[in-house]
């Protein structure tokens, strides 16, 4: 067994100062406590000088646009970031798997131990399958033609049998509000509400939030006439999302870049155990915006934290995420942070039997979180994440 200690441990839920977390060498947890006085226990006990965490989760990826890095314009706006995704899509195979490869390895340097990432093919499975991190993968449908819902649903399927059987975790779910078809929206939600877990973009843009208000501007020219045969249904994104969404399905929604007050008491409302999942540094690449975290926090919801993916950022890196937010959103706290990117991800995602905790019998990985500003307890431009199990 190891007994590996800092000047904090974080439990998933709260600090323990001194404390000490006692693991086997294949990460198993034993138990959490503090560093005692035995000089016995002291000599057996490695010490490091920072918080001792559990692995992160990344509650939100697209990793089979990996091969996107650097390639899309900043801050260009979502209707124009859309377009480029598409254009990119066609790239070499061979190019993409080796791009998916490369961001599974840094994901892993980064201390991610979990990823929620959409597909929309199978490329990633072999990726995956050799990976160390578990993935759970949302096969992701859209398309806005009526006509071809049943086409696409089948599409859909037909992937997530491709991963069931090659033993991955798998649902499917539909992209976001303003892409699919009434019919493939709801044939999409009943496949997570019967899988029990949902992903779903909302909120994330000003063209979004227009084009559900005014039923005009970049995203209705963009989209065409198709979008006009469910948008006079609903003035908001998230009403469509409510509508189909089962109580008791995980939903996460990722982004809400735009969600107010209003939104926040109608999916509380829904009695759902929705997962606000925050992608800051995606937000900035694309629109120069964040959401209101503080907003999040003062309604009690639950939030976890993703980084997207490299078609709209820099690192795939949770703790970058984490730096936005807290020098954004200082009230937040790194108590509050750490839960967001551990504990809430593995709930989000149903992996808490596993991870996201140092509850013994769990096997979450065990990161050194180092070079923060103690007096304060913020993160640091320097701090750094590094495995220690
Ligand atoms: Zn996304």
């Amino acid at each position: 067994m190891r007994l590996i200690s800092g000047h904090y441990v974080f439990t998933g839920r709260e600090f323990i100062r001194n404390g000490v977390v006692e693991t086997d060498n294949a990460g198993n947890i034993a138990g959490v406590g503090t560093l005692g006085d035995s000089i016995v226990e002291k000599e057996r006990t490695e010490f490091f000088n920072g918080i001792i965490i559990p692995g992160f989760v990344n509650a939100h990826c697209h990793v089979e646009l990996s091969h996107m890095r650097g390639a899309i314009p900043q801050h260009s706006g979502m209707t124009e970031f859309c377009k480029s995704v598409i254009s990119y899509r066609h790239s070499d195979v061979n190019e993409q798997i080796a791009a998916m490869y490369e961001a599974d390895k840094l994901m892993e340097n980064e201390g991610i131990v979990a990823v929620g990432d959409i597909s929309n093919n199978d490329l990633s499975l072999r990726m995956k399958r050799d990976s160390r991190l578990i993935y759970h993968t949302f096969v992701e449908t859209l398309n806005l033609n009526p006509d071809a819902a049943g086409e696409v649903i089948a599409e859909a399927r037909n992937i997530r049998h491709s991963f069931e059987k090659a033993g991955l975790r798998v649902s499917v779910t539909p992209h976001a509000s303003y892409s699919l078809s009434e019919k493939l929206f709801e044939l999409s939600v009943a496949e997570g509400n019967s899988s029990g877990i949902l992903s779903i973009h909302n909120e994330e843009s000003t063209d979004e939030m227009e084009l559900f208000a005014t039923k005009r501007g970049k995203m209705r020219d963009f989209f065409g006439r198709e979008t006009d045969l469910f948008l006079h249904e609903y003035d908001n994104p998230l009403l469509r999302i409510l509508k189909y969404t089962a109580p008791e399905t995980r939903t996460l929604l990722i982004h809400n870049t735009h969600t107010d007050r209003q939104d926040l008491e109608r999916a509380s409302a829904h009695c759902g155990k929705i997962t606000w999942v925050l992608c800051p540094a995606s937000n900035l690449y694309i629109n120069s915006e964040l959401p209101d975290a503080d907003l999040f926090a003062e309604h009690n919801a639950h939030v976890a934290v993703g980084t997207d993916s490299f078609a709209s950022n820099t690192h795939l890196s949770i703790l970058r995420e984490l730096k936005i937010l807290d020098s954004a959103f200082p009230k937040t706290g790194l108590q509050n942070l750490l839960r967001q990117a551990t504990l809430n991800g593995a709930e989000a995602l149903g992996l808490d039997s596993e991870l996201g905790s140092f509850d013994a019998g769990k096997r979450p990985g065990v990161l050194l979180l180092s070079d923060i500003d103690f007096k304060t307890m913020r993160l640091t431009e320097n701090s750094k994440v590094k495995r220690l199990v």
